[in-house]
Order: structure tokens, then sequence, then C-alpha cells
């Protein structure tokens, strides 16, 4: 017997990754600022919140702008969990005991103090992906990467995101600047500005 639903074998085996095309890389990592979502190193990668391999979607709404470090490190966890292990291995002071939130190793206390004592830095972070999240669901900012790099196509060996990037870098920030405008709107200026359009 099978179909014990998620988490059964053959469904994993089935799902593949899916490749992003440059659009979707801008629209990403452009996001934030172009800031690492954890550490605010420069974006280089897009990071599934909900590992792919727990089954997390492959696509944009699942992804935050990374650097390579903070990807690899966090892997296959939630952000939550990564970043509570990543505290516990700061604190922990090798006898039983985490030490204080000083860090001056001053004090002891208990797992669920410094569990209490994490919880608002974790619930700061998953601000802060919403945040992000909510820029890249965007539609308008959406369209407007998909309309002006969908030719672009996916990255090849001759034409990477990161020349992609670096030559789309200005444009992106003076539309940030303007609010992402649709293709009509940017029309309507053009016509505006040779006086064909507007009263
Ligand atoms: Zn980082």
């Amino acid at each position: 017997m099978c179909g014990r639903g998620r988490g059964n074998a053959h469904d994993i085996k089935v799902r593949r990754r899916r490749r992003f095309m440059i659009w979707e890389w801008l629209a990403v990592l452009t996001a934030n600022n172009g800031e690492c979502v954890y550490c605010s190193a420069r974006s280089q990668t897009m990071d599934h919140v909900i590992a792919f391999a727990d089954g997390g979607a492959d696509e944009l709404t699942n992804l935050v702008p990374a650097c390579h470090d903070c990807n690899r490190r966090k892997s296959d966890k939630t952000p939550p969990v990564w970043f509570i292990g990543m505290d516990l291995a700061i604190r922990w002071w090798g006898n039983g005991t985490p030490q204080g939130g000083s860090g001056l190793g001053d004090s002891s206390m208990s797992l669920r103090e410094m569990y209490l004592s994490i919880h608002k830095e974790v619930l700061t972070l998953l601000d802060d992906l919403d945040t992000v999240a909510a820029e890249i669901a965007d539609p308008k900012r959406r369209k407007w990467f998909e309309d002006r790099y969908w030719l672009h196509g996916y990255p090849s060996a001759s034409y990477g995101v990161p020349r992609a990037r670096k030559q789309a870098e200005q444009r992106i920030k003076e539309e940030k600047e303007r609010g992402y405008p649709s293709v009509s709107d940017e029309f309507a200026r053009r016509m505006g500005l040779r006086g064909h359009v507007g009263t």
C-alpha cells in the first residue's frame, strides 16, 4: 500500500525543478534593494523560503533574494529554524546551558528563556520576508519585468543573470522611482512628450 500523501517517495521523485527565465531572476534579485534578505549583502541567488525538497513551490511567491553564503547555510531549513539554530550555535556554552543575551558569558539561561528572547527577532525576520514577498508579488512590478525582459529568455553561458542584471540595474532603479509604469503608461507618456496625446 502506498499513497500516504505528502512525503511519499514517488511524489517527490516526479517533482522537477524548473528553470527560471531572466526576467524572473531580475524580478527576485533586485527586490529588497538588491540585498540578501538574511544579511543585507548583495543578493546573488534565489532562496526558496520553504525548501523545494520539503514541497516548497518553485514559483516567485516562494523565492527571495539571498547571497550565496546564506543560501548555502540555510540549505533546506525554514527561516525560523535556521535562525534559531544559528542563535543556538552562537550561545551554546557546551556545559548544558545557553549563555545569556550579552554574549560575554556573564549569565546562563534556560532553553525556555533563550527561546523567548529570540522570539521577537524571529517575528521581525518573518515580517521582513513578508515585505519582500509582497514586493516580488506586486503585479505591476512583475509585469514590468516580464514585458521588458521576457525576450531575453533563459540564462545561457553567453548571457547570464549577472550580465543581464548589470545592464538592467540603472533602468530598474529609475523605474522603481516612477513606480513601474505599464507598457501603455509608457506609451502614453512618450506620445504626450511628442504632443500627440493629452489635453
Ligand atoms: Zn546573506
